[in-house]
């Protein structure tokens, strides 16, 4: 079954420049954003441009071009906030597919959280 892509979700409206954003980085491709309800004190949101619902979608039909893009844009955000463990205390990458994921937003996105300590991986159900 193909994906089907909604282009009124609320990022596809900011990539159209219809909804501000607070941008960190935008790049060919990729565009990364404040996320409104911050979870830690880092907690920027990664997305590619093209029309991706979740990260296996853009695994499997992305360019070349476009992964490479997402993934440098991603690493150089990580050390741009100071939060690589080599240079800082670390951070937690996140992204939510489909119904057991809880997806709210159905066009791609990257969660960088950092800045605190993020307690272990998952709650118990
Ligand atoms: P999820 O789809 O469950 O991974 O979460 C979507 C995320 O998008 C949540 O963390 C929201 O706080 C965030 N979000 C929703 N609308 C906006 C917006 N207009 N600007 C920035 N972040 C948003």
């Amino acid at each position: 079954m193909p994906y089907a892509y909604d282009d009124q979700n609320i990022f596809a409206r900011i990539l159209r420049g219809e909804i501000p954003n607070n941008t960190v980085k935008e790049t060919e491709h990729t565009l990364a954003f404040a996320d409104i309800q911050p979870q830690a004190p880092h907690h920027v949101l990664v997305i590619p441009k093209g029309r991706y619902v979740t990260a296996d979608h853009f695994a499997a039909e992305a360019s070349e071009a476009e992964i490479v893009d997402f993934w440098r844009t991603f690493g150089s955000i990580c050390a741009e906030l100071g939060v690589t463990p080599d240079a800082g205390d670390g951070y937690r990458i996140i992204s939510n597919a489909g119904e057991h994921g809880v997806q709210e937003v159905p066009h791609f996105h990257l969660h960088i959280l950092g800045g605190r300590g993020l307690g272990r991986m998952l709650q118990p159900a």
